[in-house]
């Protein structure tokens, strides 16, 4: 097996990732020496109020350029050949199988192969040149910033702000030291302007910038195309395999993979791209809801969040709690139908029940 990577080498941009604990069981040991903190609590901010979402299992702090080497040292034990400075150019059907046509050095060349798997990122040539339609995408802006001394390195802070994005702020501390601090929106310029003036709001000093494109999951990109006898599969964000809801894709681009990897031994046939194929239509849904949120419903949201942390702790009744969800609910049927209170709510010490 040859991995065909653009850049001269794997040195790539530091870059603070949150991932859930499904990341340990996926992978090796070494990858998982990328894990540099844990969080155990989200705190979400809306319009002046807050909640707190105690997490039953610690999500991750990653670091990309740890993970990336690690993962590249256990493919090569395994056996793949890492070949750099070797971009994918194009595809054809040949006799066997399939005619790759790559720039190497500088030179070009011709490989063959009977399956090629792209997982070349949101602006993927492989999916371009085998036909696949392009995909959406919104821009990312992150900044490295010193930890702000009232916050926690175990606490992830979340801003509902649906004037400057129908996304959100976040804050991730790494470590007791530093935090990235970024935003997802719809319009690059804008997002970057939002994102200025809520740094200089929350008096942030950005140490580092970060930022690209992330596609958006629209519904399910099929991942496998026949081109003559050979086949084309596409993992990760070249087939937006994204957690719309969080906008995440570490987690489901490895799932991707494994399916992937699962299809091409298995005559096509997957259980976790079936697995995963649900999982994103879920986030989607909840994505959908969560567009169409107003101020009004994000505050009756982070209400409803805060009184089910109370009413666990015995702050306050079952009556003003279910009063709350109701008001959700009446407003947003369709998130109690998507579950997002499970989704949100699995996630505090103890759920909530009407
Ligand atoms: C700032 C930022 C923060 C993020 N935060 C999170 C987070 O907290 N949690 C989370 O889960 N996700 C996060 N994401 C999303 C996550 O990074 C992506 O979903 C993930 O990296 C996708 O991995 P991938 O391997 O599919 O694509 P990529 O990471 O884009 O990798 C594609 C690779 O293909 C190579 N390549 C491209 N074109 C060619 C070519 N023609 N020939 C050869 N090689 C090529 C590139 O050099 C690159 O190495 C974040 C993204 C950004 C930008």
């Amino acid at each position: 097996m040859r991995v065909l990577e653009s850049k001269p080498q794997f040195e790539p941009a530091a870059r603070t990732l949150i991932v859930t604990d499904h990341f340990r069981n996926q992978m090796g040991a070494a990858a998982r020496e990328s894990i540099i903190n844990e969080i155990r609590r989200f705190e979400l901010f809306t319009d002046g109020r807050s909640a707190q979402v105690a997490l039953a299992k610690p999500d991750l702090i990653i670091e990309r350029s740890r993970l990336i080497p690690a993962l590249a040292r256990e493919a090569e034990q395994a056996g793949a050949k890492l070949s750099f400075d070797t971009r994918f150019l194009g595809i054809g059907p040949n006799a066997r199988g399939l005619r790759l046509e790559v720039e190497s050095g500088g030179k070009r060349e011709e490989l063959h192969a009977d399956s090629v798997v792209g997982a070349d990122g949101a602006a993927s040539r492989v999916a371009r040149a085998s036909g696949w339609p392009p995909i959406e995408t919104v821009p990312l802006v992150q900044a490295i910033v010193r930890l702000p001394k009232d916050c926690p390195p175990d606490t992830t802070r979340v801003w509902f702000v649906p004037d400057d994005t129908p996304y959100f702020y976040w804050l991730i501390p790494e470590s007791a030291e530093r935090a990235a601090i970024g935003v997802i929106g719809e319009q690059g310029s804008d997002t970057k302007r939002c994102f200025e003036r809520f740094l200089e709001k929350k008096q942030l000093e950005p140490l580092e910038w970060q930022g690209a494109r992330i596609p958006v999951y629209r519904g399910w990109v099929p991942v496998r195309r026949q081109i003559g006898n050979g086949e084309v599969y596409l993992v990760g964000d070249a087939a937006a395999q994204v957690k719309v809801s969080t906008v995440g894709g570490i987690v489901t681009g490895f799932r991707g993979a494994l399916g992937v990897a699962e299809a091409l031994l298995q005559n096509g046939k997957s259980r976790e791209l079936t697995a995963l194929r649900r999982e994103l239509g879920t986030h989607w849904l909840i994505r959908r809801a969560l567009h169409r949120f107003q101020q009004k419903d994000y505050s009756q949201l982070v209400d409803l969040l805060d009184a089910s942390t109370r009413q666990s702790l015995g702050e306050i009744n079952r009556d003003e709690a279910t009063r709350l969800l109701w008001n959700v609910v009446r407003r947003q049927p369709r998130l109690v139908l998507l579950g997002l209170r499970g989704l949100l709510m699995g996630k505090t010490e103890k759920s909530y029940k009407l």
